[in-house]
């Protein structure tokens, strides 16, 4: 049987729970430690999952924020832009 790989430390998920890279805050998390693109439908073993929930503790969600301060910022110019568009018609 072929066990799935943990994008995290590169070893077989024979044991525990398995978790999916998912989209956003996990995947920004683990393509910042690989270096390198991460699928979203990779997989993560539960010790490298719980470093993951570990680090989002330990930061109290201050990346989080950076993140939901980012997207708010592109909303808020795709809603300028949106603008501008109008005003030149
Ligand atoms: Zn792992």
């Amino acid at each position: 049987m072929v066990y799935p790989v943990c994008v995290g430390c590169k070893s077989g998920i024979r044991h525990g729970q398995k978790f999916k890279v998912g989209e956003g805050f996990s995947k920004l998390f683990w393509s910042v430690r690989q270096l390198d693109r991460v699928n979203s439908n990779d997989y993560i073993c539960q010790k490298c999952q719980l470093k993951f929930v570990h680090w989002t503790k330990e930061t109290n969600d201050e990346f989080k924020n950076l993140i939901k301060n980012e997207q708010e910022r592109e909303k808020s110019n795709l809603d300028g832009n949106v603008r501008g568009f109008v005003y030149c018609i």
